[in-house]
């Protein structure tokens, strides 16, 4: 009889874990109780940040963050009703940041996008969806000599990381992105790093795909689960239960409350990010942006050019505040002037984040049959591809590409 494994959210993370597992021969259902790629992955920057291997907790970070608070343009942001529930968060995301911890975060995180392209080149081949895939790369761009140096330790933790980086001046960097402003003194070009022209259409695509390979989606809420001298047996939906073998948690910001279900706790808070949309710019962006001065990204993408910011700490379903999309499209006006017109839609998306910057990739410590796939903060797009695979690899017994050591539940 074939196996069959429960995949819980059809974020790109799901869908990815979906497809991979079909692809070892598993009877895959895919539960979600919105639309497919409709949460955080439909919203962000698109990049596949191949050379983000540094973490966000860095050395002098306790300096920042209380000024950072109290700045009103600053891209972090904390609704005080949430402090109490972030207060442990923030506490250990401090302790993350001493010298060691990010050597060895970075290079965990490493561990993972060096696989992303073989994460994901057999999906997106397997769904025809190269079409959402461009590889122009990245340039990260400075407004300030000083943020320059201030970058120094984070450009040698890639360069150390084997990330290949040019660095350019200010003119150099403005004779391949004609659009930034003149204000721009010094650029990183970051070659190799691709992008999808519309995150929410690629994993579309993808999930079409796995239904088209016989995969089952199902529309439903998770609520909980019937456990057994074995594990869960059972998931109850707002639809009824379902009979369950091995299950997926891959939810996004919403496991916590699933695994802790499952008698796992996790520390996963929704770091909030914001987008505008600029649609019909008489100019184009060859590569995407990200500005270490003003904290926004942009990129050109299939509706017009998308800029993205912000970290808000907040519960994960409290209604956006819009100020925030405002503070971004102000920003990405001054970066890039012949942004013109108000954009044609703003958005809010919860980045699922841990206080070490590294997800959750693995097998429950407390259930056999349960598997854990989330917690992928700013790089989800990116690491989906490779996750999936190892959560494959783990349904199957298989030894898996990566060391997810790193990545136990059971590790905060
Ligand atoms: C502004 C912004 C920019 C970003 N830029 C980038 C980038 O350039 N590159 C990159 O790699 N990453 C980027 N990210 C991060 C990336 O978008 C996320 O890490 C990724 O989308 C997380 O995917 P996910 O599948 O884990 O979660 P989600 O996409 O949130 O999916 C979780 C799914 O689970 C479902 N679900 C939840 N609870 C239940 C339940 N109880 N029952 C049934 N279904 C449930 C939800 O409906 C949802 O569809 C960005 C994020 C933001 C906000």
């Amino acid at each position: 009889m074939q196996k069959t494994v429960t995949v819980v959210g059809a974020g790109i993370v799901g869908v990815c874990c979906a497809l991979h597992l079909q692809r070892e021969g598993f009877k895959v259902r895919l539960i979600d109780k919105g639309e497919p790629g409709m949460k955080a992955s439909f919203g962000n920057s698109g990049s596949f940040g191949t050379a983000s291997c540094v973490p966000f907790a860095m050395p002098g970070v306790l300096k920042k963050v209380p000024k950072m608070l109290f700045d009103s343009e600053s891209p972090l942001k904390l609704r005080w009703s949430h402090v109490p529930r972030a207060l442990p968060w923030f506490l250990r995301f401090i302790a993350a940041a001493r010298p060691s911890r990010v050597e060895e975060i970075a290079a965990a995180r490493n561990s993972l996008l060096v696989h992303t392209h073989a994460g994901y080149a057999p999906l997106i081949e397997g769904a025809d969806a190269s079409k959402w895939v461009d590889n122009n790369g990245l340039m990260m761009v400075f407004e300030n000599e000083a943020t320059f140096e201030g970058a120094a330790y984070a450009l040698d933790l890639r360069r150390r990381n084997g990330v290949h980086m040019d660095i350019l001046d200010g003119n150099e960097a403005r004779q391949m992105e004609p659009a930034l402003s003149k204000k721009v003194v010094k650029a990183v070009s970051l070659p190799d790093v691709s992008r999808t022209i519309d995150p929410f259409r690629l994993t579309e695509s993808l999930a079409k795909d796995f239904v088209r390979r016989g995969g089952e989606i199902v529309n439903t809420e998770v609520r909980g689960f019937e456990i057994g001298a074995d594990g869960p047996t059972r998931i109850i939906t707002d639809r009824g239960p379902l009979e369950i073998e091995q299950v997926v948690i891959a939810a996004g910001v919403w496991s916590r409350p699933l695994a802790k279900q499952l008698g796992t706790s996790v520390p996963l808070e929704a770091e909030r990010g914001y987008h505008v949309m600029f649609a019909n710019q008489d100019f184009a962006l060859k590569r995407a942006l990200v500005s270490a001065d003003r904290n926004v990204s942009l990129a050109h993408m299939h509706e017009g050019i998308r800029a993205t910011g912000v970290a808000e700490f907040a519960a994960p379903d409290a209604p956006p505040d819009m100020r925030n999309a405002e503070m971004v499209k102000r920003q990405a006006m001054a970066l890039v002037p012949g942004l013109k017109g108000e954009p044609a839609s703003q958005w809010m998306g919860p980045r699922p984040s841990h206080p070490d910057s590294k997800p959750v990739i693995g097998r429950s410590p407390r259930h056999k049959n349960v598997l854990f796939a989330f917690g992928h903060d700013h790089l989800g797009l990116t690491m989906a591809g490779i996750t999936g695979k190892l959560v494959a690899e783990l349904a199957t017994g298989k030894p898996t590409t990566v060391d997810l050591a790193p990545f136990r539940p059971d590790r905060f």
